[in-house]
């Protein structure tokens, strides 16, 4: 079975993205490490901290319960600070994920890929999916880890299916729940639409029966109630359908979505032609 990293830019976003994929693939046997770039220092700021805790000492805690929940073998922090939204003035402290040369990042990934002997890494397709600083750069330093890694792993960039988002929102809004409609096709914090068209996609993910472990990670991060509550109070079959399903866009593979189970290491490889570049340097 494969080691497999999942590179996440804020603790969190592996409960609200790559939660399925992790949760099956750690039942199925795999190793499974979880790192984080930053502390997510800019998150919301509960109103329990305890005297002398610190926001990112209790995200911390939130992100060791989640991969618990998710059958995570080992948690890292590279322990970069969050870059804020686009156009903060955080973008640019120093220390700022955002504003680290993506090489510099990619030598702390690539010893961790190296100590693990990592067979797949996962990150963000090339805009983060909408846009945060620093979900665009998990993208630039993963890639960057994967060419400085002593062996080469496959790469996987997970992403939003634009395409299928479309059509919950088009679903929602004909069913008169404007409250839950999300248009995937406005401008994100980049100014791009959300996610990324289905035809750029390479896999479509079963994680329907990992719904269970997803909302447990999700609930583990309940510090972050504005993000995380409205994600929990989706009606069972809207959370169904929105986290049954994950997609992943394999560099270099050939055209066309495919459905099917991308971690399973060599025998997942049909399409691997590509994984030993990348194709996108660091910028
Ligand atoms: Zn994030």
């Amino acid at each position: 079975m494969p080691t497999i990293v999942f590179f996440h830019a804020h603790p969190d976003d592996e409960a609200s993205q790559t939660a399925g994929a992790m949760a099956r693939a750690a039942a199925e046997g795999s190793r499974v490490v979880l790192v984080f770039a930053t502390n997510g220092e800019h998150g919301e700021v509960p109103d329990d901290l305890g005297d002398g805790e610190k926001l990112v000492d209790r995200r911390r805690v939130e992100a060791m319960n989640s991969a618990a929940a998710l059958g995570v073998s080992r948690v890292e922090w590279l322990g970069y600070s969050d870059s804020g939204m686009t156009g903060w003035e955080q973008n640019h402290h120093p220390g700022a994920f955002h504003s680290i040369d993506p090489t510099d990042a990619g030598l702390k990934l690539a010893a961790i890929f190296d100590r693990e002997d990592a067979d797949i890494v996962v990150g963000y397709d090339d805009h983060g999916g909408y846009g945060h600083p620093d979900h665009v750069q998990v993208h630039r330093v993963l890639h960057a880890a994967a060419r400085l890694a002593a062996r080469r792993p496959r790469v996987l960039e997970a992403t939003s299916n634009r395409d299928l988002t479309r059509g919950f929102y088009q679903a929602a809004l004909a069913a008169g729940m404007a409250d839950l409609a999300f248009d995937p096709d406005s401008p994100m914090d980049d100014g791009l639409p959300f996610g990324t068209p289905e035809a750029e996609i390479t896999w479509q993910v079963d994680v329907s029966a990992y719904l269970a472990q997803r909302r447990r990670a999700l609930e583990a991060h309940r510090s972050q109630q504005t993000d995380i509550d409205g994600m929990l109070a989706l009606p069972e079959e809207v959370f169904a359908a929105a986290f049954g399903v994950e997609h992943y866009i394999e560099p270099g593979a050939e055209p066309g979505m495919r459905r099917g189970w991308p971690f399973a290491g060599e025998l997942g490889g049909a399409v691997t032609a590509g994984r030993a570049d990348p194709g996108d340097k660091p910028r």
